[in-house]
């Protein structure tokens, strides 16, 4: 179990490794240095790399029901170990540590859940003179990317993915919040096999090196469009199966016969949970304009309500922005906004620390930046409609295909207007909902397969036909 005393350490051929050189780590809510971590180099990625090559055929032969246990062992630790884990999230990225007791949590049961999805070999053709038969091989090697946002879940749920299917995996947590992702790596050390699992936290270039490696054979990448975009152009010279969660630019799209004081809170927290920090958070609010007024009211009270400040303080609802650079994106998109349109802020945060809060924007237009791009913020649009199609046409006009919600009493009628969102969840009555089983990934430019789900598990593997001719003999 994890050393909360001990320095970072990579985890690389089943030993914690030291590095020379090393990384700051900031807490967001002082904008402080508070810890070190590794950096790896290109000859730590190549140990990683052939000790995964060396683990791969054993872990591969040890069948899925094994696998599942050992990943049922994970999660059981990782919830043994939740509080310290916890409070570590959240002084990396800032999120209220309930907020990261939340994604501890889920991303064990997510991962428990992907295990009970079955796979099996299939018997396509079975004649007197002929047997056909489908099977699904591990890849070999999987890459996982992360960004900094959901630095647990978004390891977890395509590592659990790599390893229940039979490949082995490394892991590059976002070099903003690597501390959590190491730390589980002292877990993983104690349950998986030398070699099947790796932690090597490092900058841009060691994602960079990943995606070009001759020995792996697929990269999970979660980050933003332009980078999935070099991800994928970089997997290009070895082929490698890629697997794209991308950012997003999701619509609400709430009705005129909504519980407005309901609806407000929940559009709410789905706009500015983690700090409006979420892929699938929603970025646009689309009213009908007979409750316009009311729900943009509802929302600032929803605002002042919001307690900003270090997320390890327990009364905290929001934390800061996790990094410099976001913050200044924010901020730029927030300035942007108040030139054209009408900012109404929520109460505000600490002066020292990336602190932004939370606003409600209404009067812009469709080409405002706050509209047109991803902020990754707790200021949002709330933008009037008279006409559903012309609604839905405006949540269309994004190159972002993530998700989208339609509110509504009428189940029907919501159903079939969220059926037109060109995304790859649209929910009706809810936002920002995943499970295990069900396959959630982006349209458009929003990303490139799905992670959960069996579509998910089988883009960790490659189909093989065994195709036996019965009569030659
Ligand atoms: P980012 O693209 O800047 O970085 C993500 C990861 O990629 C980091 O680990 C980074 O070190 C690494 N990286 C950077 N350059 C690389 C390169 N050339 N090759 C390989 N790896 C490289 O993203 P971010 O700013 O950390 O995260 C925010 C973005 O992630 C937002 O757009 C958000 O919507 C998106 N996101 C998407 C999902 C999803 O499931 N669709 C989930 C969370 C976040």
């Amino acid at each position: 179990m994890p050393d909360y005393d001990a320095p970072y350490r990579l985890l690389i051929d089943g030993q914690l490794v030291d590095a020379a050189s090393r990384l700051d780590v900031i807490n967001p809510a002082t904008g402080k240095v508070f810890a070190h971590c590794p950096a790896a180099t290109a000859a730590e990625l190549d140990s990683a790399v052939a000790a995964a090559r060396r683990a791969f055929p054993a872990w591969k032969a040890l069948g899925f029901a094994a696998r599942a246990a050992l990943v049922a062992r994970f999660a059981a630790a990782l919830e043994a170990e939740k509080e310290p884990l916890a409070r570590l999230l959240t002084q990396e990225q800032g999120k209220p540590v309930g907020q990261s007791r939340d994604e501890i949590s889920r991303g064990g049961t997510l991962a428990v859940g992907m295990t009970k999805i079955g796979i099996a070999s299939e018997v396509i053709v079975d004649t007197a003179d002929r047997y056909v038969e489908l099977r699904y091989n591990p890849l070999g090697v999987a890459g996982i990317i992360t960004p900094w946002n959901a630095p647990v879940n978004l390891a977890i749920g395509p590592l659990t993915s790599a390893l229940y299917t039979g490949n082995c995996a490394i892991i590059k947590p976002s070099p903003f919040t690597p501390l959590t992702t190491l730390r589980i790596g002292e877990i993983l050390r104690d349950i998986f096999p030398a070699g099947v699992v790796a932690v090597l936290a490092g900058g841009d270039e060691l994602g960079a090196r990943l995606t070009a490696h001759p020995g792996i054979d697929k990269i999970s990448f979660t980050g933003s469009v332009a980078t999935g975009k070099k991800v994928m152009a970089s997997a290009a010279g070895t082929l490698k199966r890629v697997t794209l969660e991308l950012g997003g630019n999701d619509a609400a799209i709430v009705l005129e016969d909504v519980d407005v004081a309901d609806v407000a809170k929940k559009l709410f927290f789905a706009a500015t949970v983690n700090s409006g920090q979420v892929c699938m958070a929603i970025k646009r609010i689309y009213a009908h304009e007979k409750i316009h007024a009311a729900l943009c009211e509802a929302l600032v009270a929803e605002a002042r309500k919001a307690k900003l400040g270090d997320g390890l303080d327990p009364s905290t609802t929001l934390g800061p922005i996790q990094n410099s650079r976001q913050f200044e994106r924010v901020r730029e998109l927030h300035a942007d906004a108040k030139q054209h349109g009408q900012v109404t802020e929520g109460s505000a945060g600490p002066s020292e620390g990336y602190f932004i809060a939370p606003a409600v924007v209404t009067g812009l237009a469709e080409n405002d930046r706050l509209v047109a791009e991803e902020q990754f913020g707790p200021v949002f649009p709330v933008l009037p409609f008279s006409d559903v199609d012309d609604a839905v046409a405006r949540a269309n006009r994004t190159r972002f295909g993530l998700a989208g919600s339609v509110w509504s009493r009428d189940l029907e009628r919501a159903t079939a207007i969220a059926s037109r969102l060109e995304v790859g969840t649209a929910w009706v009555n809810q936002h920002r909902i995943t499970m295990a089983n069900v396959p959630f990934g982006g349209a458009k430019e929003s990303g490139l397969g799905r992670t959960y789900s069996r579509l998910g598990l089988e883009a960790y593997l490659e189909p093989q036909v065994i195709s036996v001719l019965r009569s030659a003999q």
